[in-house]
């Protein structure tokens, strides 16, 4: 994958990982104190979250040097 398509990926997440906080805000559980220890949305926003992170180390690993 190029660096182009893997920002495109990282793009997407981003997007995703807004909806999901979204959702998240409007869920009478994430009211709470520790809601969204318990919330479904937060474990999803967490994958989300490990797999930018992972794009982000290869875009990162693909750059060419820079001096
Ligand atoms: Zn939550």
């Amino acid at each position: 994958m190029s660096i182009d398509e893997l920002q495109e990926e990282v793009d997407k997440l981003l997007e995703e990982r807004d909806n999901l906080e979204e959702k998240c805000d409007t869920l009478d559980l994430c009211q709470e104190d520790d809601g969204c220890s318990r919330c479904d949305i937060y474990t999803k926003i967490e994958e989300v979250d490990a797999k930018t992170e992972e794009l982000e180390k290869k875009i990162e690993s693909l750059m060419p040097e820079v001096e």
